[in-house]
């Protein structure tokens, strides 16, 4: 800070003071109002972001009975959907999802991909060049109406149409039934959500049994029937109902599943009966159920004898269980704030994961369903289950995550936080979407980005020193500084994505989590969020609900930053460019006069003047004694009686106040700020004084509103400030920190000495900044 500036003022300027405001062609631009992009309210959807006084929506009631066959590891299952028509208008027609289908040989998702010839492919990869050969899909064998009259349908690709022969009306059912078989799919090589996994060290499978039904597809007053296409990655779009299910599996099995078991006494042995009796009182250790050596036990041989298992859901938009004969089963209760009974947290997992699973795993579910129901609506539901799957994926109730040991049941840190972090993200998906019911098919950050938020706040209360993934604002700094042409704005429908977690989970939650913790406050957005999830629990929401919703509840004007952070591609990136110092003139002479000679003098030196005198240039005044006399006699800089006098009479006009303003010497600086970036924020400044004390100031994002490329701000402060810096506690995603600084304050970059090895080998890195690794994945 070494610029010193002066400025001669009348007194009161500051109070009043404003700077010259360029009004540019982008007045207002990024400041619109919001409604202009959100749907027209409605009697189903007010203007206030809830539910209307004509809100609506389906019912679909479902009573199956599957049959596993751990032979050749397929499935066979008959339904009966009893479907509510609550909506005001008249059906022809019912769409049904077939998602199983989206692996049939001539799916269009295995054509639309782009591709190309790589220098190493495998035998898969090069086969599926010239189109696809399985056998897997939907095998719809029966499609009747109660009478058992076959209904005309048609399937197109992952959506079956039943033509109703008579219309359904508003407020009335139909009931109908459907039987199917089909092959599960080892997910390694699908890569599907479901299927089975094949042990080949014991010969055994573990099942996760999902989208294994024909389920109805949603019909909405915001779209009509959702019969967009499954494609493998926008996810599903359900509708809320009851489920009766009866699994039949082999007798060694057990089985994991949403919903309550209603038939314990048949399937599990009075060892397990007591010890699921004694689960339910315990909320600190989970009981196990199965241990360990029981499932070994299970494991080694197989039976050919059967057991049936019923589990019945009510209010659910989706069922999805699991089975094994490998499984280790644990559980105990779970105390949530505002519900009187107690949901239990349970886990079912191999021996290859017992390590970590048995002592994390089920405290993860409880710690997640009370850390969510504090943020959201008390976890409704009687039972959540974490099932060691290899990878996360997530259902009403139960959930199938990551996390296995190596062979000697050791494991790393990283395993350990991954596992913890993928159990607390898909326990967390049962409040969005399961219960707070959004279309995935849509919309992949409504759950994703909603969930990955809460997730991020659930982390913060596991522990302080979490190494939370995605959430902090800085951490999606890097993504949003990508070119655009990789970046796509958050509403952009679930398909068309291209950086799917960055921008779906990450970028989502982050907004979020700014909002919260920079521009509302953590009370009012607390507040508004949980009106949402009020609002919304066991509804369907959509974006424009979510958006309405916090700033009903707030107060707090967010168009701008729900345009900028969801609609928009902008990144944050706002500079200092300019400091200006200033002093307030006392108009006291003897203060004055000294500073403004010196000041004339460094106005009036130059390099000439710096030579001459080097030289010895003899100057003609200092040659002649009478005129040098004269010539210094007059002293423009001296202090006279009459300047004094001056100011006397100007200082008895001044106010007390303002003669303590004179004798203060305040600092006062000017700061001219750009936004670089295009996305308004508000700006977050830290004073750090010369004395070493800082202070932090924040101006509200609506100083851009005016003009949305520069603007300058005065300040007075009592102390002289040493360094200014924005964004101190990197809390705005700021994409460029190096101009946050006045000075600019230059941190070296750690480069490498390159030496090139020996012999001709290639010249290789050593660098081994753990910081430096990349965060992949979704
Ligand atoms: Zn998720």
């Amino acid at each position: 800070m070494k610029k010193l500036t002066y400025l001669i003022i009348a007194m009161g300027f500051f109070a009043t003071a404003t700077y010259g405001q360029v009004v540019n062609s982008n007045h207002g631009k990024r400041f619109e109002q919001l409604e202009r992009m959100l749907r027209d309210p409605s009697v189903y959807r007010t203007a206030s972001g809830a539910p209307g006084p004509k809100y609506w929506q389906q019912k679909a009631d479902y009573k199956i009975s599957a049959t596993l066959d751990d032979e050749n590891q397929r499935l066979t299952g008959s339904e009966t959907i009893t479907y509510y028509n609550n909506s005001p208008d008249p059906l022809e027609y019912l769409w049904l999802a077939l998602d199983e289908n989206v692996r049939q040989p001539d799916n269009d998702s295995y054509k639309f991909d782009p591709s190309s010839i790589r220098p190493r492919m495998s035998y898969g990869q090069i086969d599926a060049l010239d189109g696809h050969d399985n056998d897997w899909g939907f095998h719809i064998t029966k499609v009747a109406d109660a009478k058992g009259q076959p209904m005309t349908y048609i399937i197109n690709q992952t959506m079956m149409r039943i033509d109703l022969a008579k219309t359904l009306k508003p407020g009335e059912k139909i009931s109908f039934n459907i039987d199917w078989w089909y092959n599960t799919t080892n997910r390694s090589e699908s890569g599907a959500r479901g299927g089975h996994e094949y042990f080949p060290e014991d010969g055994n499978y573990i099942y996760t049994i999902t989208g294994w039904f024909p389920r109805m597809a949603v019909y909405s007053d915001f779209q009509g029937w959702n019969n967009k296409q499954f494609t493998g990655r926008g996810e599903f779009a359900l509708t809320f109902g009851d489920y009766d299910v009866e699994m039949t599996v082999p007798a060694d099995h057990i089985v994991g599943s949403t919903g309550s078991l209603q038939n314990a006494k048949e399937v599990l042995t009075s060892e397990q009966q007591q010890r699921w009796a004694q689960a339910q009182k315990e909320f600190v250790e989970p009981v196990k159920i199965v241990t360990l050596e029981e499932a070994k036990e299970n494991e080694k041989e197989g039976t050919t004898a059967t057991k049936t298992w019923n589990f019945k859901a009510e209010n659910v938009r989706d069922f999805a269980w699991t089975s094994s004969r490998k499984f280790v089963w644990d559980a105990m209760a779970a105390d949530i704030e505002g519900r009187e009974d107690h949901p239990m947290a349970m886990s079912y997992y191999a021996k290859e994961a017992y390590g970590i699973y048995e002592r994390y795993s089920t405290k993860a579910v409880a710690h997640t369903l009370k850390t969510y129901s504090k943020y959201t609506i008390p976890y409704p539901y009687p039972v959540a289950i974490s099932v060691e799957a290899s990878n996360g994926m997530e259902y009403p109730m139960i959930c199938f995550n990551y996390g296995r040991t190596l062979p000697d049941g050791t494991y790393s840190e990283a395993t350990k936080y991954g596992a913890i972090g993928v159990i607390i993200h898909e326990v967390g998906h049962n409040f969005f979407p399961m219960i707070v019911n959004s279309d995935e098919r849509q919309w992949t950050w409504m759950d994703e980005g909603l969930n990955t938020f809460v997730q991020y706040l659930t982390e913060q209360e596991f522990d302080n020193n979490y190494p939370h993934r995605r959430g902090p604002a800085a951490k999606i700094a890097p993504y949003m500084a990508l070119p655009k042409d990789q970046l796509e704005p958050i509403m952009t429908n679930s398909e068309n994505i291209i950086g799917f977690g960055n921008n779906a989970y990450a970028k989502a939650a982050t907004g979020l989590n700014i909002l919260r913790e920079t521009i509302m406050g953590r009370e009012l957005f607390d507040f508004a969020f949980k009106q949402y999830a009020k609002r919304w629990a066991f509804k369907h929401p959509t974006p424009d609900d979510l958006f309405r919703t916090l700033e009903d509840a707030s107060a707090v004007d967010l168009d701008w930053f729900i345009r900028g952070w969801y609609f928009t591609i902008d990144n944050v990136d706002i500079s200092i460019d300019n400091v200006k110092w200033f002093k307030l003139d006392t108009k006291n002479p003897d203060v004055e006069y000294p500073i403004a000679e010196a000041a004339f003098k460094e106005a009036n030196t130059d390099v000439a003047d710096k030579r001459n005198r080097e030289e010895g240039l003899e100057f003609y005044v200092e040659e002649d004694q009478r005129l040098q006399d004269f010539y210094y006699s007059y002293n423009q800089f001296e202090v006279t009686d009459e300047a004094r006098t001056a100011y006397q009479r100007f200082t008895a006009t001044l106010s007390d106040e303002e003669k303590a303003l004179l004798g203060d010497d305040k600092n006062f600086y000017e700061i001219e700020f750009s936004n670089v970036g295009g996305l308004v924020m508000p700006i977050i400044i830290e004073w750090t004084y010369i004395d070493g004390s800082t202070e932090v100031e924040t101006i509200p994002a609506y100083i851009w509103r005016k003009n949305e490329d520069k603007v300058t701000k005065a300040f007075m402060k009592d102390k002289e400030v040493a360094q200014i810096r924005i964004d101190p506690y990197r809390e705005t995603a700021d994409t460029d920190e190096a101009n946050n600084y006045w000075p600019r304050n230059n941190q070296p970059t750690r480069f490498e000495l390159y030496k090139s090895r020996g012999g001709g080998a290639r010249g290789q890195s050593f660098g081994a900044n753990p910081m430096q690794k990349a965060n992949g994945g979704n």
